[in-house]
């Protein structure tokens, strides 16, 4: 079962850190903003370090409705 993951384009300000972590699920868009491009991109365990990793708290992850990051 995928996670469901939401990146907030108005909390995120670039930098990529999230992508870092977990490089097959977000992607930098042109826009400076990262996009959730495969939600099964990378095992949970990195999507969960790069939620906690965004330094502004944009990403949030949900494992069916339980919140977990
Ligand atoms: S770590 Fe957070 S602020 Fe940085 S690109 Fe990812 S979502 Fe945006």
């Amino acid at each position: 079962m995928a996670l469901r993951i939401e990146v907030d384009p108005e909390k995120c300000m670039g930098g990529g850190n999230c992508e870092f972590w977990a490089p097959k699920t977000f992607e930098l868009g042109d826009d400076n903003i990262s996009h959730v491009v495969d939600p099964e991109g990378d095992p949970e365990e990195k999507i969960v370090l790069a939620a906690q990793g965004c330094p502004t708290q944009a990403i949030a992850v949900w494992r069916d409705d339980e919140r977990i990051a």
